[in-house]
């Protein structure tokens, strides 16, 4: 079995690399940047988020671990102190793994019949980079409203509890097949008008945002921020692929949230 460990690049994180790929190499494992099996991600949630991307196009062979070195995380939910019971379990293939769903998003121009397609773990998100957003939004193809605001935040079951929480949307299971289209800022008057609430997409439905003046908009994928132009729609489903994680113990979803935003003393 190969795998590849990604380190947030602080001193403890790349410590603790070389820790695991030491126990690792022992237990006859193969360090392969190329094509591993199991990426052991070191550091936070950002962490894994570049190590999902760095490995995009191997999702169907690649199972990611997240290793923890700040804060209890929502895929860094391995302490440090649990590395080698974590590196005995990762050599003796005594792990399940579990899927959680993604986002695609697809991003029509109007001088091009090449779309460009990403893959979001957490959300995807939409501003004007330089005026009040406004976008007409479709639900099935069906108009369902004008938005004008900051921007609009569509975000995965997992990415639930990232920026969409921020911004008062719900917190989704991921084992939840669907994404969340969140507000942000919404304009909402006597003339203007939103739903105000978030939606929650179920994972046959797709969402599309047209432009209605500007066609310029800063669009996020995770931390990826990227300039698009000359944008004709953008476009969202729950996406065909899913992200794999190898799971040693359980911790479930509920009691990551409890730890995270209520009480970790127990
Ligand atoms: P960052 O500014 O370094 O990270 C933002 C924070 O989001 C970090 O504390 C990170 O945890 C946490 N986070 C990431 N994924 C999460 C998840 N699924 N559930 C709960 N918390 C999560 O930026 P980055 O490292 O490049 O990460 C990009 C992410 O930042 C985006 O995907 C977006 O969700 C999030 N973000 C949040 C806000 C907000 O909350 N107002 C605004 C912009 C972006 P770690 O410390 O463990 O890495």
């Amino acid at each position: 079995m190969k795998f590849y460990v990604q380190s947030r690049t602080d001193e403890l994180s790349n410590q603790l690399m070389e820790t695991a790929k030491n126990y690792l190499e022992d237990f006859g494992m193969e360090w392969s940047e190329e094509e591993p099996d199991v990426v052991l991600s070191i550091g936070g949630d950002g962490t894994l988020l570049h190590a999902f991307h760095k490995y995009r196009g191997q999702l169907d062979r690649v199972a990611f671990v997240g290793i923890h070195t700040g804060h209890l995380g929502f895929y860094a939910d391995w302490k440090p102190i649990e590395m080698e019971k974590l590196v005995l379990s990762i050599a003796k293939k005594e792990y399940e793994v579990i899927e959680y769903p993604l986002l695609e998003s697809t991003i029509h121009y109007m001088h091009s019949d090449e779309p460009a397609v990403y893959l979001a773990l957490n959300e995807s998100t939409v501003k004007s980079p330089d005026v009040t957003l406004v976008m007409d939004v479709f639900l099935n193809d069906s108009h369902f409203e004008r938005f004008r605001g900051d921007g609009l935040c569509m975000s995965t079951p997992s990415g639930s509890t990232a920026y969409n929480k921020a911004l008062g949307g719900a917190i989704i299971h991921p084992s939840l097949q669907a994404m969340q289209l969140t507000e942000m800022a919404s304009i909402n008057n006597r003339v203007f008008r939103t739903v105000g609430s978030s939606l929650v997409l179920p994972s046959h439905h797709r969402c599309v945002l047209k432009p209605v003046k500007a066609p310029d908009f800063m669009v996020t994928i995770d931390h990826l921020h990227l300039l698009h132009k000359d944008v004709k729609s953008i476009e969202y489903r729950v996406a065909k692929e899913k992200v794999r994680f190898a799971r040693f113990r359980p911790f479930p979803f509920w009691r990551r949230v409890h730890d995270s935003f209520i009480d970790n003393e127990k």
